[in-house]
């Protein structure tokens, strides 16, 4: 029996690993199996020794030149991601409405070839994806090996909005839906299991809650009223949403405490500055990608041979 135990165990941990992450972004990382309070994650830009001693333009424009170089390390990474072609990333974004989702997605990924990134947002689900299990309409817009995926709101949508407006809910047997027992956690497990087998065939996966503050989000609000040019932005259901803040920040704190996993941790990144949080992500999906240690593909002496059979054929035309 005791052998079987152990058997057991040794057959089912393969071991999976995390992302790889510069040390002082450790401290930004939920710990497993952690309670989250959102209100210890900082939302402002004071965030380490060396940023505190400096002014807010002072620090701004430092974050700006190194998002400026992240970008440019990141083209690259994004090159060798998609030569060696063994990995795939994730990077799914969440945060509060004006947190920068789109944002952030513009100013980090500007710098990369567009054919290997892929940008999906997802809004509220169509008849066709309700009337499938939750998972249904993420599963078929995964990144593909050599890609780089981001999905503006995710699968976190299904733990979150729907929970905090249980009408938005799709129509689940009764038997089965959110009052059955137990029900939030069996879809927390779930969103794990998924994760973990994208994570055991090559996924590698980022999640990013923009952390802003009640009155930066105020701020943000306003300043699509005071300026026309963003009037479009502004949406009457962004204020309605605004009122749920609390029971927001509470369903936020569970999902994050409940989902961040040694191989698909949460970030809680700082944001009530843009500039802080896109240098933050552009940091971390770099220096992930790089910590994979890809290699372009070895060329062998026969392929050798034969390009330079056809560099001679082509000069002697
Ligand atoms: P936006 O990101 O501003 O374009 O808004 C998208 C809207 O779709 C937000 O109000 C989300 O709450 C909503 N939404 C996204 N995913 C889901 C989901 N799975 N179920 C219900 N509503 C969703
Ligand atoms: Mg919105």
């Amino acid at each position: 029996m005791l052998f079987y135990i152990f058997f057991n165990k040794w057959v089912i941990d393969m071991e999976i690993k995390g992302p790889k992450v510069k040390d002082y972004i450790k401290k930004f990382i939920v710990e497993p199996q952690k309670k989250v309070q959102l209100k210890k994650f900082d939302s402002g830009w004071v965030q380490n020794e060396t940023l505190k001693a400096l002014s807010e333009d002072a620090a701004k424009d430092l974050l700006e030149k190194k998002l400026a170089r992240d970008r440019a390390s990141l083209a690259d990474a994004q090159e060798l991601l998609a030569a060696a072609h063994e990995y795939g990333v994730l990077i799914v974004l969440q945060g509060m409405d004006t947190a920068g989702k789109d944002g952030t997605i513009r100013h980090v990924m500007s710098g990369v070839n567009p054919q290997g990134c892929e940008v999906h947002g997802f809004k509220v689900p169509s008849a066709e994806e309700h009337a499938h299990d939750f998972l249904w309409r993420y599963y078929d817009v995964l990144p593909e090996r050599g890609m780089i995926g981001i999905f503006n709101r995710s699968y976190y949508e299904d733990v979150l909005v729907v929970r905090v407006h249980p009408e938005r809910m799709e129509a689940l047997p009764k038997k089965l839906g959110p009052d059955a027992k137990g029900f939030w956690e069996g879809r927390y497990k779930d969103i794990n299991a998924f994760e973990k087998h994208l994570v055991k065939n090559g996924t590698v996966i980022l999640k990013f809650f923009l952390h802003i503050s009640k009155d930066e989000q105020k701020n943000r609000l306003l300043d699509r009223l005071q300026n026309k040019d963003k009037y479009w932005k502004f949406s009457t259901a962004d204020l309605a949403e605004r009122q749920y803040w609390d029971q927001y920040t509470k369903t936020y704190e569970e999902m994050l405490s409940a989902t961040s996993t040694e191989y698909a941790p949460w970030f809680v990144v700082p944001a009530d500055y843009k500039w802080m949080a896109r240098t933050f992500v552009a940091e971390v999906v770099t220096s992930a990608i790089v910590g994979l240690n890809l290699s372009y593909p070895k060329v062998s002496d026969e392929q050798i041979k034969q390009l330079m059979v056809a560099k001679k054929k082509l000069e002697s035309e």
